[in-house]
């Protein structure tokens, strides 16, 4: 079934402090909580959006070689090691395959890893590449993605010529903001991801005092224009917004042979 932007109906703004008859104090600082109306979804479904569909812009030929780490950056991959890296769920060593050349592969099925330091607000550059030979379609194509503090996914996958719901497609914060523009590589070829991250903030009792925010630029295209953060991806139901601190950077093993490599990680700290 398709959806539009109205199949999510009006958006309607009501308190954070407590339920909707305990509105928050003009000055209290905190961030009125996004109240979708209507029944939570029940299924992946009923929060995929089609249409309209974002343009596709051709990114620039590429450079020979990349521009690596700027001097104050933590780097996160140079294609040596994967040292800063562990599996996710059980933070063992990282099972991804390091390849000879500068870059690592998701190992299919070994799980997400992330990076064994939490980050708060952060500038992340990191490249990606869908591999040419294509296998699978739609969410299934070469889907990978990057999670912000575990929590907030600038989403990988090979769109071209693989249409799926838009605000899942490639450059798209998942199930929340559709990207401004499509503006992959040719499968096969590396992409880069500049993205800046500003972290949402909580008060003592986990109500939230200020939104994140989150750009994206997708080969030098700007696809996410320091859009508002509405809360923590969800796939099945609305977004939600528990309190948290600063946490890992995940990426994504789909578990359906995607293929992804990444190379060239790094990030500056903005907090
Ligand atoms: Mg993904």
């Amino acid at each position: 079934m398709k959806h539009s932007y109205f199949t999510f109906g009006f958006l309607i703004f009501l308190s954070a402090c407590g339920p909707a008859v305990q509105p928050c104090p003009e000055d209290s600082g905190i961030v009125p909580e996004i109240v979708r109306e209507g029944l939570e979804p029940t299924s992946p479904e009923a929060t995929e959006i089609y249409e309209p569909v974002p343009a596709k812009v051709t990114p620039g030929a590429p450079a020979t070689g990349f521009r690596s780490a700027p001097s104050d950056a933590i780097v996160l991959f140079d294609g040596t090691n994967l040292d800063a890296w562990h599996m996710a769920q059980d933070s063992t060593a990282a099972k991804w395959t390091l390849n000879g050349d500068g870059s690592m592969t998701v190992a299919n099925r070994t799980g997400n890893i992330q990076t064994k330091e939490n980050f708060g607000s952060i500038q992340l550059h990191l490249e990606w590449a869908s591999p040419e030979e294509i296998i699978g379609e739609n969410q299934s194509r070469s889907n990978s993605g990057v999670f912000i503090q575990q929590r907030y996914e600038v989403q990988i996958l090979d769109n071209n010529d693989n249409p799926t719901y838009v605000n899942g497609q490639v450059g798209a914060l998942y199930k929340q903001k559709v990207p401004l523009a499509m503006a992959s590589a040719p499968s096969g070829e590396w992409n880069a991801y500049d993205i800046v991250f500003h972290a949402p903030e909580f008060n003592e009792k986990g109500q939230k005092t200020a939104s994140g925010t989150l750009t994206v630029f997708h080969n030098g295209v700007l696809i996410q224009d320091h859009v508002t953060i509405e809360g923590i991806i969800q796939y099945i139901g609305w977004p939600t917004n528990e309190a948290h601190g600063n946490a890992p950077i995940a990426l994504q093993d789909h578990g359906d042979n995607s293929r992804v490599r990444f190379r060239n990680i790094w990030l500056r700290k903005l907090d």
